[in-house]
């Protein structure tokens, strides 16, 4: 992720003290210019570095540190603290209209995300908050944006309104609003131009977006790649537009991703959510103290259970047990789990919400493993069903002719049969057991 510099550098820092039984003034003072460096270096803004240090020095040598049971560990609660204060403090929600439908602006420089995040904004709401949104086209300028659109909308199965080309963005988003009243709607979610740089023309014609349809919203989607340019941009956005919230993108790119965290502190308005990759799942609400405890490697367990229970179904998982208990759990049934265990993300992603992970390096490799997940999957999609539903029949010729198929060999079908073998007995062991109060489909 975007952090990952800055998260290397500020863990190594807080190792050293986390242990202090007793933290002297010098240790904060050495501890505070390690900080300051790995943020300057991470692309922080300058000033934002030097408030926050201040406030940490203070906080750290005053008596909040000195009475504490481990004194190191509460510095390290002061940095994130301060960490967590510098995004924003507490979350910043999308705010909703008293009458639906609540209407979202979305505006931002060409390439920032715009219409990635519109789509990816829209499947949010519908997937997390059950809610039923309509994307509007109104960049008129890019034919390609329009038709982008209308794809990301055919993905999500879900409607886009767009009047082409010759329309007037004002009065399609006017079209739009009032479409969404009367079909019920609850949220528009409006796709404006974005150009390459700021100016005077674009911004005219947001504000005639923002007084025709009285948006509950303007979220303004900013590439986190940018640098300290991503702060220009929001200011000049800010300072015409009045928006609600940011939305930072790219924060999957291998980029310091500083620049990013200083927006808040210095246009004063909240990032209300991050997307962290193509994808249309890859947008989360943005909390600003799990991600300071992520940067600063303590992991962020609970977007990470919030993760999973959303992207693993219910009843799936319900009919899971249900074979674990009566042992007819099939290597169809695998291969249903593994699209399961696919669906929370990348396991880079998943492992960087964990307590601890970004320590342990030998993890990183874990993208090794998903590859190894393409083989299972490849292996069980070349066996015929009744290969699947009772793996004994497969003998020496089968697996000739399965590895074959799957572009893997012998010793790979073998492994995974293995593998499935071990984990039935595993499973009929735990059911025997417990009475299966398993939760998720997670438990393979
Ligand atoms: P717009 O011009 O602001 O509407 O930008 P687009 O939505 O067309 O996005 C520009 C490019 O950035 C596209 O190739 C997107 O796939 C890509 N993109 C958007 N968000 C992310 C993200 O969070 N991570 C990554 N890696 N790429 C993204």
């Amino acid at each position: 992720m975007a952090f990952e510099g800055l998260a290397d550098r500020l863990q190594g820092t807080i190792k050293k003290i986390t242990g202090k039984g007793k933290v002297t003034e010098q240790d904060v003072k050495e501890m505070t210019r390690e900080v300051r460096l790995a943020l300057l270096e991470a692309d922080v803004n300058f000033k934002v570095v030097k408030d926050l240090i201040k406030r940490i020095k203070e906080r750290a040598v005053g008596q909040d540190v000195l009475q504490g049971l481990n004194p190191g560990q509460q510095v390290i609660k002061v940095v994130k603290e301060e960490l967590a204060e510098l995004m924003g403090g507490e979350q910043s929600k999308l705010e909703v209209a008293n009458k639906p439908p609540t209407v979202v602006m979305m505006v931002g420089l060409q390439g920032a995300g715009k219409t990635t995040t519109s789509g990816k904004l829209a499947n949010h709401l519908r997937k997390q908050k059950n809610r039923n949104p309509m994307l509007v086209a109104a960049d008129v300028y890019r034919p390609a944006a329009i038709n982008q659109l209308e794809t990301l909308g055919k993905q999500l199965e879900m409607p886009v309104y767009s009047e082409g080309t010759d329309a007037n963005p004002v009065e399609i988003a006017k079209h739009a609003v009032n479409k969404a009243k009367e079909e019920h709607y609850d949220y528009v979610l409006i796709d404006t131009a974005g150009r390459l740089h700021v100016d005077e023309g674009l911004m005219d014609e947001l504000q005639n977006i923002k007084e025709a349809v009285n948006p509950d919203e303007i979220l303004l989607v900013v590439d986190s790649m940018t640098g300290q340019d991503a702060v220009n941009v929001a200011e000049s956005f800010d300072e015409q537009l009045d928006v609600s919230g940011v939305v930072l993108t790219k924060l999957d790119g291998d980029t310091r991703g500083g620049a990013a965290l200083s927006i808040k502190a210095v246009t004063g308005k909240p990032i209300k959510f991050a997307a962290m990759g193509e994808k249309l799942d890859q947008l989360e609400a943005f909390h600003p103290d799990r991600m300071a405890s992520r940067i600063l490697g303590m992991g962020d367990v609970l977007s990470l259970i919030e993760k999973a229970e959303t992207d693993v179904d219910e009843k799936k998982a319900k009919e899971m047990e249900q074979k674990m208990k009566d042992a007819s759990f099939t290597l169809d049934d695998f291969l249903d789990q593994m699209g399961q265990v696919r669906n929370m993300g990348s396991l880079d992603e998943i492992m960087n919400m964990m307590p601890g992970a970004g320590k342990m390096k030998g993890l990183k490799n874990m993208q090794l493993d998903e590859k190894q997940i393409d083989y299972v999957e490849a292996i069980i999609r070349s066996m015929t069903l009744k290969e699947r539903t009772d793996p004994s029949v497969i003998n020496a010729s089968r697996k000739k002719r399965i590895a074959q198929g799957s572009g893997t060999s012998v010793a790979q079908v073998n492994r995974l049969l293995k593998q499935f073998n071990e984990m039935k007995k595993m499973m009929k062991q735990m059911m025997g057991g417990k009475k299966g109060k398993k939760k998720g489909g997670m438990n393979f």
